[in-house]
């Protein structure tokens, strides 16, 4: 029933109520012929009863948690049931909520990550069990103080901050019982004001990561040395003229997979190195130009290489970075192009700047990628064709080297490719990264 609806059908309840209260008055006004005092007798009956009802409900409605709803006929009877219907639902929805939050407490304190509800300050407003363990949060000292001056790890801070990366930050918290990493992802509302903090404990991956890493690099440089000594030994053979005639081939056969096997070796070692540390060390302004002018003098000279092979440099920027692993980036992907470019072909390298940073890009006309297989690439040892490309010698690690050291630079891989037409592959840097030739110093704009 609609509110108004029910307003009205109280107003006619006290109408009709009244009406029959001085209709009493008139006829015992008639019967006595004291009609003024008829009227007044009835009438003060009517308003003491009125300011009687009027009070049993303002002494219920302050106690109605504890009192039963007094049993009052009429209009004030109405009045009575509706607030009743009204502290009946609200007294439902609270219970409702609060169960609610009871279950919401029970499963955030069961969950395995930790949480934090963080406001628009990032000032602790709640956080469950695991969380408090875990970055040593103690309720009510806590509440209200900003996340980053109890957890400061400068990733964590600039990833508060930012929100970059949007996939979390992880670091390496000390103070943790025995020192522990963790992953910490922001969970953010399309309101914005409030955000949740997840804490994941992943210090059991980075280990096994860690163990692989080493495993990786700790094998390939136990294998180098054993290897130097067979291929040694190969080229000896190879080199003698004693050697009978049907061991030649199989000899050079050796040589030429042991020679294979130095450059997995090598490239495995590379990307170990790349793996250890976050930035490169050893940053420096780096003359791009000149880089792929070598390298363009390094291709013209091998033996098998595209008809053309042309620089384009828009740019005489500078790169911030290290020069061995930016060598090594642009290298991987022209050898690349060379390998997959037949000789009739063309290659062009190019450098240029823009308001993003700075790009390079290495473009062939050659077989080309099919779609579906772009997205793998810098997977290791991910191979189109595993056939050809181990036939030209490669590794299958050199698009992994090259995603490696670009995101040590802050950059990032674009790769473009249509089958049977050729291949685009572009390195992207972020500006801070690019100086003008003249100051070295100042970001080109
Ligand atoms: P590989 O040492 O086998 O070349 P990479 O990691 O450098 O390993 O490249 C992975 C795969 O990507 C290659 O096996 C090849 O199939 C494909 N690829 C890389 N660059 C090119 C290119 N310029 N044109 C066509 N295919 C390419």
């Amino acid at each position: 029933m609609k509110l108004p609806a029910v307003l009205s059908t109280i107003g006619w309840q006290a109408a009709y109520r009244l009406a029959a209260a001085l209709l009493a008055a008139l006829i015992l006004g008639l019967i006595t012929g004291r009609m003024a005092l008829c009227f007044a007798i009835v009438l003060g009956m009517y308003a003491f009863f009125q300011n009687w009802n009027l009070s049993r409900l303002e002494r219920w409605l302050r106690l109605r948690r504890v009192q039963p709803p007094p049993d009052i006929s009429g209009p004030w009877g109405e009045v009575v049931a509706i607030v009743s219907r009204i502290y009946r639902r609200k007294q439902y929805h609270r219970s409702r909520v609060t169960e609610l939050l009871r279950e919401f407490r029970r499963l955030t304190s069961a969950m395995p990550e930790g949480a934090v509800l963080l406001g628009p300050e990032h000032e602790i407003l709640w956080f469950n069990g695991r969380a408090g363990e875990w970055l040593g949060l103690r309720r009510k000292r806590d509440f209200g103080i900003r996340i980053a001056n109890l957890v400061r790890h400068p990733d964590f801070v600039e990833y508060l901050q930012t929100g970059t990366p949007a996939s979390g930050v992880v670091v390496h918290e000390p103070a943790a019982s025995g020192g522990r990493w963790f992953s910490f992802h922001i969970v953010r509302s399309d309101t914005g004001v409030r955000q949740l903090l997840i804490v994941r404990d992943v210090s059991r991956e980075q280990q096994l990561e860690s163990m692989r890493k080493d495993f990786v690099a700790n094998a390939s440089h136990e294998l180098r040395s054993p290897l130097t000594v067979i291929s040694g030994y190969l080229d000896a053979l190879a080199d003698d003229e004693k050697l009978d005639a049907t061991w030649s081939s199989p000899v050079l056969e050796m040589r030429r997979q042991a020679e294979r096997m130095g450059t997995i070796i090598n490239d495995l070692l590379e990307l170990s190195k790349l793996e250890s540390g976050d930035t490169p060390k050893d940053d420096q302004p780096v003359d791009i130009a000149g880089l792929l002018a070598l390298l363009r003098k390094e291709v013209l000279q091998s033996e098998h290489r595209p008809e053309h092979v042309n620089l384009k440099l828009d740019s005489d920027a500078l790169l911030l970075g290290s020069e061995s692993e930016l060598h090594s980036i642009f290298s991987n992907l022209v050898s690349n192009a060379v390998k997959y470019t037949p000789e009739n072909g063309e290659i062009e390298m190019r450098w240029w700047t823009d308001e993003d940073g700075g790009h390079l890009s290495v473009r062939d006309t050659g077989v080309g990628i099919a779609r579906e297989h772009i997205p793998r690439l810098t997977e290791r040892f991910y191979r189109v064709d595993p056939g050809r490309a181990r036939s030209m010698g490669g590794s299958g690690l050199g698009l992994a080297i090259v995603k490696h050291a670009l995101q040590r630079h802050g950059g990032s891989l674009r790769i473009k490719s249509r089958e049977g037409v050729g291949s685009t592959f572009t390195c992207d840097f972020p500006r801070e990264r690019i100086l003008s030739r003249d100051s070295k110093a100042t970001a080109v704009s």
